[in-house]
């Protein structure tokens, strides 16, 4: 089950990286980036729901 952003989508709002920071990292360029396995992250699947863009899909 691993997360995707989608970063065209990505507004680099932030609120996945401050709900589920072992998952989302905002990278440089202020898109969110999947740096950990959402399996593992009980945070992951509400960051996902939260996603004001959708940007975010749990496969
Ligand atoms: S919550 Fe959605 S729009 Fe906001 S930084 Fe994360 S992926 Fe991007």
């Amino acid at each position: 089950m691993p997360a995707k952003v989608d970063e065209n989508l990505c507004s680099g709002c932030g609120l996945c990286e401050e709900t589920c920071p072992e998952v989302f990292q905002l990278d440089d360029n202020g898109i969110s980036r999947v740096i950990g396995d959402c399996e593992d992250a009980d945070c992951c699947e509400e960051a996902a729901e939260n996603c004001p863009e959708g940007a975010i899909t749990i496969e």
